[in-house]
């Protein structure tokens, strides 16, 4: 049975009784759910005996100017799907349950990791999210908590959260659930048009092929911007804006010669929607 929870307290309550015995998982998202968010949860439950999954909209992670108003919220299907899944807990609260005051003036800076990729036009986004994240870690105080490949930068910066404050929580990253033509899931999937859907799988494409050539060893000979610089001009062809796409280690810093675990990371605008996606490649 999924149980529904709006207020911390009650949430808090719940969980005390299972912590004893019980392993806990938490998978944060802000709901509208989709076969990626599902897949977290079915591996939250390899790696857990208790499975929450948190549903917030959070206004902290939101720029002025970006969707927090228009952002899809579908409570009532969420939660059938996540009966569905076999999820125990669900935590949906409130705004007002989560920030007694906004903005909040408690700050978490997350640093250089965070300046980079998705930082360079979202600046205070990752600090956003190191706060809520930082809230429902104290919140739920999961032995696991579950995160989707398909934000990398994100799942890198959680990853430096949990180490530098030390939290007592394991990192699981999850693999990115695509639709059956390559496009990655995602809750803003639904602002396209029907017109740039098609278009929109061009995106994992290309950045599979830029994927074969870096494997291969070809930015050793021709150098990692030319090969870039392709893959850039045949997005922009097709209608892509392109914010950013880059090449890093799997740990997000800039590549050397002698790496040899590598990841491609992109976003991209089509139309008034922000596409996002990576690959990861491993040099032969
Ligand atoms: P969101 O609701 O967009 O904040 O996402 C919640 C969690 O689901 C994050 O950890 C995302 O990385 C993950 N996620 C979103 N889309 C996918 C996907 N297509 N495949 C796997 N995980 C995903």
């Amino acid at each position: 049975m999924t149980t529904t929870f709006h207020h911390i307290e009650s949430l808090r309550d719940a969980l005390q009784s299972q912590r004893v015995k019980k392993r806990i998982a938490l998978v944060p998202t802000m709901g509208n759910l989709h076969d990626g968010h599902l897949s977290l949860v079915k591996l939250a439950q390899e790696h857990a005996d208790v499975v929450v999954v948190s549903i917030f909209v959070n206004p902290t992670q939101f720029g002025e100017n970006e969707d927090f108003d228009s952002y899809p919220r579908t409570l009532e299907k969420d939660m059938s799907k996540l009966t569905e899944a076999g999820a125990d807990y669900v935590f949906a609260p409130s705004v007002e349950e989560m920030y007694a005051k906004l903005p909040v003036d408690t700050k978490i800076s997350m640093g250089a990791i965070a300046e980079q990729l998705c930082g360079q036009s979202r600046s205070t986004h990752f600090d956003g999210v190191a706060i809520v994240v930082s809230k429902l870690f104290n919140i739920v105080q999961p032995d696991v908590a579950i995160f989707g490949k398909k934000d990398y930068q994100q799942l890198a910066i959680i990853r430096q959260l949990v180490q530098d404050l030390s939290y007592p929580i394991k990192i699981i990253g999850g693999e990115i659930v695509r639709a059956e033509d390559g496009l990655a899931l995602s809750s803003r999937n639904q602002y396209l048009t029907e017109k740039e859907r098609q278009t929109a799988p061009l995106l994992h494409e290309e950045i599979q092929k830029l994927a074969s050539h870096f494997a291969r060893g070809e930015h050793l000979i021709v150098g990692t911007s030319a090969l870039i610089k392709k893959t850039v001009q045949t997005l922009t062809a097709a209608g892509f804006e392109i914010d950013y796409l880059k090449i890093r280690t799997q740990q997000l810093q800039p590549i050397e010669n002698q790496d040899k675990q590598l990841i491609i990371l992109v976003a991209a605008w089509l139309g008034r929607t922000r596409l996002l996606d990576n690959q990861e490649i491993t040099v032969l």
